[in-house]
Protein backbone atom coordinates (compact mmCIF):
# COMPACT_ATOMS: atom_id res chain seq x y z
CA UNK A 1 0.00 0.00 0.00
CA UNK A 2 3.13 2.76 1.00
CA UNK A 3 4.60 1.32 -1.94
CA UNK A 4 2.08 1.95 -4.33
CA UNK A 5 1.49 5.13 -3.21
CA UNK A 6 4.95 5.89 -3.42
CA UNK A 7 5.04 5.08 -6.68
CA UNK A 8 1.71 6.70 -7.67
CA UNK A 9 3.75 10.05 -6.11
CA UNK A 10 7.01 9.49 -7.79
CA UNK A 11 4.92 9.20 -11.33
CA UNK A 12 3.03 11.91 -10.66
CA UNK A 13 5.93 14.12 -9.94
CA UNK A 14 7.53 12.73 -12.98
CA UNK A 15 4.61 13.67 -14.69
CA UNK A 16 4.36 17.35 -13.42
CA UNK A 17 8.35 17.94 -14.34
CA UNK A 18 8.46 16.33 -17.95
CA UNK A 19 5.06 17.40 -19.04
CA UNK A 20 5.42 21.31 -18.82
CA UNK A 21 9.18 20.46 -20.61
CA UNK A 22 7.22 18.57 -23.49
CA UNK A 23 4.26 21.30 -24.24
CA UNK A 24 6.92 24.09 -23.86
CA UNK A 25 8.83 22.56 -26.74
CA UNK A 26 5.89 21.88 -28.81
CA UNK A 27 4.38 25.30 -28.09
CA UNK A 28 8.34 26.92 -29.34
CA UNK A 29 8.33 24.92 -32.24
CA UNK A 30 9.20 26.04 -35.97
CA UNK A 31 5.89 28.25 -36.90
CA UNK A 32 6.83 30.44 -39.74
CA UNK A 33 6.74 33.73 -38.98
CA UNK A 34 4.51 35.12 -41.44
CA UNK A 35 1.50 32.82 -40.78
CA UNK A 36 -0.98 35.44 -40.45
CA UNK A 37 -4.74 35.11 -40.62
CA UNK A 38 -5.04 36.58 -44.45
CA UNK A 39 -1.53 33.97 -45.55
CA UNK A 40 -3.78 31.32 -43.79
CA UNK A 41 -6.45 32.00 -45.73
CA UNK A 42 -5.22 32.72 -49.29
CA UNK A 43 -3.21 29.19 -48.84
CA UNK A 44 -7.01 27.58 -48.33
CA UNK A 45 -8.32 29.57 -51.04
CA UNK A 46 -5.78 28.08 -53.14
CA UNK A 47 -6.35 24.52 -52.10
CA UNK A 48 -9.60 24.49 -52.86
CA UNK A 49 -8.92 26.05 -56.21
CA UNK A 50 -6.48 23.31 -57.00
CA UNK A 51 -9.28 21.40 -55.93
CA UNK A 52 -12.19 22.36 -58.40
CA UNK A 53 -9.67 21.93 -61.05
CA UNK A 54 -8.52 18.52 -60.53
CA UNK A 55 -12.16 17.76 -60.13
CA UNK A 56 -13.12 19.62 -63.06
CA UNK A 57 -10.20 17.64 -65.14
CA UNK A 58 -11.51 14.25 -63.81
CA UNK A 59 -15.17 15.09 -64.92
CA UNK A 60 -13.81 15.98 -68.41
CA UNK A 61 -12.14 12.50 -68.52
CA UNK A 62 -14.69 10.75 -67.53
CA UNK A 63 -13.81 9.57 -64.23
CA UNK A 64 -16.55 11.07 -62.05
CA UNK A 65 -20.25 10.84 -62.59
CA UNK A 66 -22.16 13.80 -63.81
CA UNK A 67 -24.04 14.29 -60.30
CA UNK A 68 -20.89 13.42 -58.06
CA UNK A 69 -19.33 15.99 -59.82
CA UNK A 70 -22.20 18.46 -59.46
CA UNK A 71 -22.14 18.02 -55.76
CA UNK A 72 -18.64 18.29 -55.62
CA UNK A 73 -18.32 21.58 -57.37
CA UNK A 74 -20.95 23.00 -55.37
CA UNK A 75 -18.96 22.26 -52.07
CA UNK A 76 -16.17 23.38 -53.26
CA UNK A 77 -17.48 27.06 -54.85
CA UNK A 78 -19.08 27.44 -51.27
CA UNK A 79 -16.33 26.73 -49.12
CA UNK A 80 -14.23 29.32 -52.06
CA UNK A 81 -17.04 31.58 -51.43
CA UNK A 82 -16.90 31.58 -47.84
CA UNK A 83 -13.03 31.59 -47.32
CA UNK A 84 -13.09 35.12 -49.80
CA UNK A 85 -15.96 36.36 -47.18
CA UNK A 86 -13.38 35.33 -44.79
CA UNK A 87 -10.64 37.39 -46.37
CA UNK A 88 -12.38 40.67 -46.89
CA UNK A 89 -13.35 40.66 -43.32
CA UNK A 90 -9.86 39.60 -42.49
CA UNK A 91 -8.93 42.87 -44.57
CA UNK A 92 -11.38 44.98 -43.29
CA UNK A 93 -9.98 43.94 -39.53
CA UNK A 94 -6.25 44.60 -40.78
CA UNK A 95 -7.63 48.47 -41.94
CA UNK A 96 -9.36 48.59 -38.68
CA UNK A 97 -5.57 48.11 -36.68
CA UNK A 98 -3.80 49.75 -38.98
CA UNK A 99 -6.31 53.00 -38.19
CA UNK A 100 -5.74 51.76 -34.47
CA UNK A 101 -1.64 51.78 -34.83
CA UNK A 102 -1.60 55.13 -36.79
CA UNK A 103 -3.73 57.15 -33.74
CA UNK A 104 -1.45 55.50 -31.46
CA UNK A 105 1.68 56.53 -33.42
CA UNK A 106 0.21 60.06 -33.56
CA UNK A 107 -0.67 60.65 -30.16
CA UNK A 108 2.93 58.92 -29.16
CA UNK A 109 4.59 61.53 -31.81
CA UNK A 110 2.11 64.30 -29.90
CA UNK A 111 3.67 63.48 -26.43
CA UNK A 112 7.34 63.43 -27.37
CA UNK A 113 6.82 66.65 -29.09
CA UNK A 114 8.85 69.32 -26.17
CA UNK A 115 6.81 72.21 -24.69
CA UNK A 116 6.60 75.22 -27.06
CA UNK A 117 9.47 77.76 -26.10
CA UNK A 118 8.67 81.07 -26.59
CA UNK A 119 11.57 83.44 -28.02
CA UNK A 120 9.39 86.88 -27.73
CA UNK A 121 11.35 90.12 -27.79
CA UNK A 122 11.47 92.12 -24.85
CA UNK A 123 12.22 94.85 -26.68
CA UNK A 124 9.57 94.68 -29.94
CA UNK A 125 7.52 92.14 -29.42
CA UNK A 126 8.30 90.26 -32.14
CA UNK A 127 7.85 86.42 -31.43
CA UNK A 128 11.38 84.59 -33.12
CA UNK A 129 10.37 81.07 -34.60
CA UNK A 130 13.19 80.10 -34.09
CA UNK A 131 15.47 79.60 -30.91
CA UNK A 132 17.64 82.66 -31.41
CA UNK A 133 19.93 84.64 -28.93
CA UNK A 134 18.98 87.84 -30.83
CA UNK A 135 15.82 89.50 -32.14
CA UNK A 136 15.73 89.03 -35.55
CA UNK A 137 13.59 91.81 -35.95
CA UNK A 138 15.69 94.30 -33.88
CA UNK A 139 18.52 92.76 -32.94
CA UNK A 140 17.96 92.67 -28.90
CA UNK A 141 19.39 90.19 -27.22
CA UNK A 142 16.41 87.43 -26.03
CA UNK A 143 16.72 86.36 -22.78
CA UNK A 144 16.68 82.82 -23.29
CA UNK A 145 13.35 80.64 -23.49
CA UNK A 146 10.83 80.49 -21.70
CA UNK A 147 8.09 77.93 -20.98
CA UNK A 148 4.68 78.53 -22.41
CA UNK A 149 1.90 77.62 -20.01
ZN1 LIG B 1 13.08 92.70 -31.08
Amino acid sequence: MLLTMAALIAVGMAIYIVFPLLSAETAGGPLPLDVTVLSDLKRRRLVVYDNLKDLEFEFQSGKIAREDYEGMRTNYLGEAAGLMAATQDAELLKQDDAVVEREIAARRAQRKTPPKMEYTCAACGYENPLPVKFCGECGARIAGPRKKS
